[in-house]
């Protein structure tokens, strides 16, 4: 799936292996950086924990916007 195809009202985190910490992204903004049909799966690598600074093993995760 692509950041593209991700329906509008999801919106991306990551969620750390080493830690559990989760953060949500900018999904737009990483949209501008890495193009619309970049692979959210291949973009794993790039995920990196803001809290302890872990970059493996890091999973995406979805939730919906509330309205
Ligand atoms: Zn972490």
């Amino acid at each position: 799936m692509t950041l593209a195809q991700l329906e509008e009202w999801y919106v991306l985190g990551g969620k750390c292996s080493a830690c559990v910490h989760k953060g949500f992204i900018d999904r737009w903004e990483l949209a501008r950086r890495v193009g619309r049909h970049a692979v959210i799966a291949a973009l794993i690598p790039r995920l990196r924990c803001t809290a302890c600074g872990n970059k493996g093993n890091n999973t995406w995760m979805t939730g919906r916007i509330k309205r």
